[in-house]
């Protein structure tokens, strides 16, 4: 669903992709938190760095959630491949009171193991409650916290970040661990990874996908993607797109909560307090459609159901693009 670090990054692209930002290019990175680049004495952002570098490489642009930066990351060994140097953030603090997500200046990552500590407790909290057993969140956070060295506070987020997964995946969430939604992608797939495991179930449609196009949709000031004329095909199970979650935010925004081919409200609200729409592209993109605002509608499940299955389809699929003036 993520692009990732295409491969043939060159050194000539990473030079170039700092040349641009030392000049002030426009990007979608954050500022670096635990480590710089070192170029001809000045700091750099590695994963803006690499993400420009992407960008010149192959013509599309990289967001943060395409691919995590850090330690063993492939974003740091492309650098170091490249014969760039890496340091550590002068003043970065390696202890974290908080989340990596929230308390990003004194950034630590979490261990695999320090996420299935969470995860697993938060299972068994789910297990219980579903059980209608009683237990103590508190003491279950401290035990964490003695095991692993974080704060009580660290793990009760963290837990929050889990009912987030399972919302996204459209299941029950512990009561009073409200969704917290930042967190990264990196530690997303972990959980939603560790929560397939403990299951012993398959590993769902990804929740990563899901998560980006939440957080376009809390990013207020976007403007109309490009979206992709020619997206990739990724293959899986079964052949899926890498879709744009930018197309699908604006799109939702555009329809404004009203199915677009009914005109009918959205049937119901989501968890977070949003409208539930589908959004349905008219040229599908195994028939070679493009992933792009003019190809893409957000419909009621009704009619997105009718418009894949009904017998109706054609007419109906005729009427929402002479309806929908975007809509080619
Ligand atoms: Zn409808
Ligand atoms: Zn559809």
């Amino acid at each position: 669903m993520v692009k990732g670090i295409p491969d043939g990054i060159k050194r000539t692209h990473i030079l170039e992709a700092i040349t641009q930002i030392a000049a002030g290019k426009q990007h979608n990175f954050a500022k670096s938190t635990g480590f710089d680049l070192l170029h001809d004495g000045k700091r750099y952002p590695p994963k803006a760095v690499v993400g420009v570098a992407a960008e010149l490489l192959t013509g599309q642009e990289h967001d943060p959630y395409d691919f995590t930066g850090g330690l063993k990351s492939k974003c740091f060994k492309v650098l170091e491949s490249n014969g760039f140097e890496i340091v550590p953030k002068e003043g970065a603090s390696l202890e974290s009171e908080l989340p990596d997500e929230v308390n990003p200046s004194s950034r630590k990552d979490w261990s695999e193991d320090e996420l299935r500590g969470a995860v697993n407790a938060y299972i068994k909290m789910r297990e219980l409650e579903a059980r209608g057993e009683s237990f103590t969140k508190k003491d279950i956070y401290n035990s964490l916290a003695r095991e692993f060295g974080r704060s009580v506070k660290a793990f009760e987020y963290r837990m929050q970040n889990i009912s987030h997964v399972y919302s996204l995946q459209g299941r029950r969430w512990i009561s009073g661990l409200r969704p917290a939604k930042n967190v990264g992608p990196r530690n997303l797939r972990i959980i939603e990874q560790l929560i397939a495991d403990a299951e012993g179930q398959q590993l769902p449609e990804s929740v990563v996908f899901e998560a980006a196009v939440q957080r376009k949709l809390d990013t207020p000031d976007m403007d109309e993607p490009l979206g992709l004329e020619s997206p990739e095909r990724t293959t899986q199970e079964v052949t899926s797109f890498k879709r744009d979650p930018k197309v699908v935010a604006w799109v939702l925004r555009e329809a404004n909560g009203l199915c677009e081919c009914c005109d009918n409200p959205s049937p119901f609200t989501k968890e977070d307090g949003t409208p539930y729409l589908e959004v349905h592209h008219v040229q599908r993109l195994c028939d070679g459609g493009p992933d792009t605002t003019s190809n893409a509608a957000a419909l009621c499940p009704n009619c997105h159901r009718e418009m894949h299955y009904g017998k109706r389809k054609q007419e109906l699929a005729t009427k929402l693009t002479s309806k929908i003036a975007r809509l080619k």
